[in-house]
């Protein structure tokens, strides 16, 4: 199961928008799972991953947005739990 929400914070508030897009970074053969974001943060995201990629805290990658509708959840690897606070 995916969260029903994007995974930024603006602020102290939460998105509230559905989400639109799973994030993921691929390294090698290795794929990560980072969140989902809606459309409108979708490059908040890209600029705050890869700040979190400069520092070191998540794997050097390309990272790839997948559309969710195209996504089959059922295949998806890992846990919500394991998502990067945005
Ligand atoms: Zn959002």
């Amino acid at each position: 199961m995916l969260p029903d929400k994007c995974s930024i914070r603006e602020g102290s508030r939460d998105c509230v928008n559905p989400p639109e897009f799973l994030i993921t970074v691929v390294t090698g053969n290795d794929e990560f799972m980072l969140g989902i974001t809606c459309q409108k943060h979708k490059t908040t995201v890209l600029s705050k991953i890869e700040n979190l990629q400069n520092q070191g805290n998540i794997p050097n990658g390309s990272i790839k947005f997948e559309n969710l509708k195209s996504v089959q959840t059922d295949c998806v690897r890992g846990d919500p739990d394991d998502f990067i606070q945005l």
